[in-house]
C-alpha cells in the first residue's frame, strides 16, 4: 500500500471544498486544503453574501417610501452612503473569512495558502512544493464569463461591483439572467439609473414563462429600463461617460456596464491535462455520477463540475463524495425539486418543473395561478404585485411547478419545497391550513385551475 501525506487533499476554498474539507476531517481523515485567495469562494466574498446585504440595502429604499402611507413622517428626504455600506460589507466578510479559516483549524484541515497545480492522480504541487494524498478534490469554482466585444476592457463583471468607485448614477447591465436581474434591481434601489438589455424577449431564461413575464413588469415598475431583444454591440469611453452602441445603431451613456452574461468552469492552470483529467463539451471538469473524473482518484463538484451553479448544491455533492470515501458509503445526488431564489425586487422563487417543462415530462397538467396586491401595499402605495403558480401533475396530482414573483419569495418556497420533495400533492396543500393574514396562504387555497 503506498502512502500518502494526506488521505484527502481538497483544491479551493470555496463553498464544496470547504464542506468537503471539513466533513471529511471529521471522519478521521487526514485532509489537507489549499486556497490562493480569501476563504469562502465566490458565494462569501462575491456573490450569494455581499449580494444579499446589498439587496437589503436596496429594500429601505422602498421601505422609506412606503412608510409615509403607514403614517410614518421622515425628517427629510433619506441619504444613502454607498462608501459605509461597503466598509460594513467588507467588514462582515472578513469576518466570514475568518470564520471558514477557523472551522477548518478546528476540524484539523491542514490549510495551505497558495496555487495548487496537479502533477498526477495523487500528487499536487503549491509554491514548489509537493504534496501527496490517497484522493483529490477540486472544487475551483467557477469566473465571470464576457463574450469578445469591442471596448471589452470598460465593461466590469460582478466580481466588481460590491466595490465600484464611485457608485455609478447611471448603470447599463448586458444579460438576463439571474446575476443581471439581481444587479439591476439592487442598484435601481440604491439610487442608480438602471437600463438593462437582454438579447432574448424574455429575461431569466429556463424560469416559468408567467415568471418571466410578470418579473419584467415589475422591475420596469421600480424603475429599471428593462429593453428586451436588444444586444451591445460596441462599448467606447466618451466625453460623459460610457458610449454602448446598440446592435440597431442606438446608443446609450453609462457610467458603468456590467457584463453578467454567464459564469465559465475555472479550469486554467491547474495542471488537468498533466493529470490527465478530461472536461466535457462546455469546458467544465467531466465526472461520473459519484462526482469521480476521468483519473479514477480525482473527484470534482460545484461549478468546476457545473451541473446547477448554486452553492447549497455544491455543498451536497461535496457530502456525497465525502460520504463515498470516509461516511456512509456510496449513493447519488437527486437534482430534482431544488428549490431557487433571484433576489430581484420583487423576489422570485421557484421549485420544480416550468409548466412548459412539466407538460413535456407529465403529459396533463392543471395549472393554478393567482396575481394580487399584497395587504401591505394597500397601506403602503406601492402597486407592486405579488404573483403564485402551481402546476400539477394530473396523473398523480403531485405538485410538481411551485413559482412565486414577490416579498420574501425564497422563505416562502424553501418550506413548500421540503412538500414537494416528500411528493405533496395538490390535495394536501388544498387540506393545508393557511396561516392568515400572509402571502403564501395563497399556495394553500388556490381552487380554480386555469382553464386549458
Ligand atoms: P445565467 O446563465 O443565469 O445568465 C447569463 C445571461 O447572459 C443570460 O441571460 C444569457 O442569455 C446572457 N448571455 C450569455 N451570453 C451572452 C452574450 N454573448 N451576449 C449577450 N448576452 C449573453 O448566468 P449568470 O452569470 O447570471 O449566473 C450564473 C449562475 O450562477 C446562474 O445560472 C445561477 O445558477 C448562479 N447564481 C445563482 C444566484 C442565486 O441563487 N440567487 C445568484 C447569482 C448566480 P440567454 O438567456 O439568451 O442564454
Amino acid at each position: 500500500m503506498p502512502t500518502f501525506d494526506f488521505d484527502l487533499f481538497v483544491i479551493g476554498g470555496g463553498s464544496g471544498g470547504v464542506r468537503a474539507a471539513r466533513m471529511a476531517a471529521q471522519t478521521g481523515a487526514r485532509v489537507g486544503l489549499a486556497e490562493a485567495a480569501d476563504l469562502g469562494g465566490t458565494c462569501v466574498n462575491v456573490g450569494c453574501i455581499p449580494k444579499k446585504l446589498y439587496s437589503y440595502a436596496a429594500g429601505y429604499a422602498e421601505s422609506f417610501e412606503e412608510a409615509a402611507g403607514y403614517g410614518w413622517k421622515l425628517p427629510a428626504e433619506p441619504q444613502f452612503d454607498w462608501s459605509h455600506l461597503k466598509s460594513q460589507r467588507a467588514k462582515e466578510i472578513s469576518r466570514l473569512n475568518g470564520i471558514y479559516a477557523s472551522l477548518l483549524k478546528n476540524s484539523g484541515v491542514t490549510l495551505i495558502t497558495g496555487w495548487a497545480q496537479l502533477v498526477d492522480g495523487h500528487t499536487v504541487e503549491i509554491d514548489g512544493k509537493r504534496h501527496t494524498a490517497r484522493h483529490l478534490l477540486v472544487a475551483t469554482g467557477g469566473t465571470p464569463f464576457v463574450p469578445e466585444i469591442p471596448g471589452r476592457e470598460h465593461i466590469v463583471t460582478s466580481d466588481a461591483m460590491f466595490d465600484l468607485d464611485p457608485f455609478p448614477k447611471r448603470l447599463l447591465v448586458v444579460g438576463g439572467g439571474y446575476i443581471a436581474c439581481e444587479f439591476a434591481s439592487i442598484f435601481n434601489g440604491l439610487g442608480s439609473k438602471v437600463t438593462q438589455l437582454h438579447r432574448r424577449a424574455h429575461l431569466l431564461t429556463g424560469f416559468d414563462d408567467d415568471v418571466r413575464q410578470f418579473l419584467a413588469n415589475e422591475m420596469g415598475k421600480a424603475g429599471v429600463d428593462v429593453r428586451l431583444n436588444c444586444e451591445a454591440s460596441s462599448i467606447a469611453r466618451g466625453p460623459d461617460g460610457l458610449v454602448v452602441t446598440l446592435a440597431r445603431g442606438q446608443q446609450i451613456e453609462a457610467d458603468t456596464v456590467l457584463f453578467a452574461t454567464g459564469r465559465v468552469p475555472n479550469t486554467q492552470g491547474l495542471g488537468l491535462e498533466a493529470a490527465g483529467v478530461k472536461l466535457d463539451e462546455s469546458g467544465a471538469i467531466a465526472v461520473d455520477a459519484h462526482y469521480r473524473t476521468s483519473v479514477p482518484s480525482i473527484y470534482a463538484v460545484g461549478d468546476v463540475s457545473t451541473r446547477v451553479q448554486l452553492t447549497p448544491v455544491a455543498l451536497a455533492e461535496a457530502m456525497v463524495v465525502v460520504d463515498a470515501l470516509f461516511g456512509k458509503g456510496k449513493r447519488r445526488m437527486d437534482y430534482e425539486f431544488i428549490p431557487t431564489a433571484v433576489f430581484t425586487h420583487p423576489n422570485i422563487g421557484t421549485c420544480g418543473y416550468t409548466e412548459l417543462d412539466a407538460r413535456a415530462k407529465f403529459g396533463e397538467v392543471t395549472v393554478f395561478s393567482s396575481e394580487f396586491k399584497s395587504l401591505r401595499h394597500t397601506l403602503s402605495g406601492r402597486s407592486e404585485r405579488t404573483f403564485m403558480k402551481l402546476v400539477v401533475d394530473k396523473k398523480s396530482d403531485r405538485v410538481v411547478g411551485l413559482h412565486m414573483v414577490g416579498a420574501d419569495a425564497g422563505e416562502v418556497v424553501q418550506g413548500f419545497a421540503v412538500a414537494m420533495r416528500a411528493g405533496a400533492t395538490k390535495a394536501i396543500f388544498d387540506s393545508t391550513i393557511g396561516i392568515h393574514p400572509t402571502g403564501a396562504e395563497e399556495f394553500v387555497t388556490m381552487r380554480e385551475p386555469m382553464p386549458g
